[in-house]
């Protein structure tokens, strides 16, 4: 069997070679998107496996079918910018991996949650200046006794409420789906009562119409003072100028952000920095606001589970199997 895999990059290279030895298939490794121009590379092969970000059009899954190839395994979530209907049409069944490691993303909530809670940040500002005094500013609050917050319980959000449950902080959720396995780790509550109950919002949630700017002005309004907001799912779910303004009146004490709205612009980029977006000088100068670049999701399991369950899902649809990864 010969499978070929576009988009790949260096770190995620030696777990692709890993599971070909292990599973003794021949893969081809290469670092362009499969676009129009690079798709004949295809030929001679039995599989394909890519990223899901860059865009696909009909001619791509056209010239799968032309050399025989009937599935497209993508290694991430996010397949926004796959034609689903051409793939069918030209008889190419898609496949993703819907949760490679969901403790990687809320194990980083959880740090960011601490590394505010125990004001780290303006610790190390103190230090570099030669300051080395504690005061009532910096006095801090243990999270066994924090009330969390999460909006949005599925794989995420679940592995965040059993962590936080873990820690000894009381864990509320909201969450339209029930699921009765987290009954031993959250409460489910109502949207209001996690907002003016919680010390810590947790987001959850993928970007919907209904979710969208679901921290507005007035959910920032309703917030706790103490409150601290985490955001590891979509930038979209905060409205960003409420919460720099709620951030500046002192409205809520801190946020967690591995996400921007407009994060597309310049995340995963060496930068110019004077050349960012004012929303991000805003937040990057506050010193109660801790931004990564959307890489909650980048441990060393999670890469390792993104390959193999792609690939595996590659091999099972070229032997005539099926996969529960199949994107409908
Ligand atoms: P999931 O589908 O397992 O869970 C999403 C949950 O949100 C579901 O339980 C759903 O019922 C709930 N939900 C939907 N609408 C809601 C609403 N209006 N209010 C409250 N809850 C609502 O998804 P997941 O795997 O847990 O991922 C969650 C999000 O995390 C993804 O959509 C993605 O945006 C983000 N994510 C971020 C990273 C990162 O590196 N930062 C990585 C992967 C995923």
């Amino acid at each position: 069997m010969k499978i070929i895999c576009f988009s790949v990059l260096p770190v995620e290279k030696p777990y692709i070679e890993d599971w070909a030895r292990k599973n003794q298939v021949e893969v081809k490794i290469l670092s362009e998107d499969l676009t129009s121009e690079t798709v004949d590379q295809v030929k001679g092969y039995d599989g394909v496996s890519s990223e899901g970000i860059a865009p696909v059009g009909e001619d791509v899954y056209a010239t799968l079918e032309k050399n025989g190839i009937h599935q497209l395994a993508i290694r991430q979530v996010g397949y926004d910018n796959q034609d689903l209907a051409a793939a069918k049409k030209h008889g190419i069944v898609l496949t993703n991996v819907a949760a490679y490691s969901p403790r990687a993303i809320a194990e980083m909530g959880v740090t960011h949650a601490l590394y505010l809670l125990r004001n780290v940040g303006l610790y190390q500002q103190r230090m570099a200046a030669g300051d080395f005094t504690f005061d009532e500013q910096t006095i801090s609050t243990e999270i066994f006794n924090c009330t969390v917050g999460l909006i949005g319980a599925g794989h995420i959000g679940g592995a965040s409420a059993q962590i936080y449950s873990a820690l000894g902080a009381r864990v509320l959720t909201y969450d339209p789906f029930y699921d009765a396995s987290l009954e031993p780790f959250t409460t489910y509550v109502d949207l209001d009562t996690i907002l003016t109950e919680a010390d810590i919002i947790s987001l959850h949630t993928p970007l919907l119409p209904s979710t969208k700017h679901i921290i507005d002005a007035a959910a920032l309004h309703k917030m706790k003072s103490n409150a601290l907001l985490i955001n590891m799912a979509r930038g979209e779910l905060v409205d960003t100028a409420a919460l720099i303004t709620a951030l500046k009146n002192k409205e809520i004490a801190g946020a967690g952000l591995d996400t921007l709205a407009d994060e597309g612009e310049f995340f995963g980029e060496q930068q110019d920095l004077s050349t960012l977006p004012q929303d991000y000088q805003e937040l990057q100068a506050l010193p109660n606001v801790l931004i990564t670049p959307h890489v909650a999701f980048f441990t060393k399991l999670a890469v390792k589970n993104s390959m193999e369950i792609a690939l595996n899902d590659a091999k099972n649809l070229i032997n005539g199997g099926s996969s529960r990864n199949i994107i409908h």
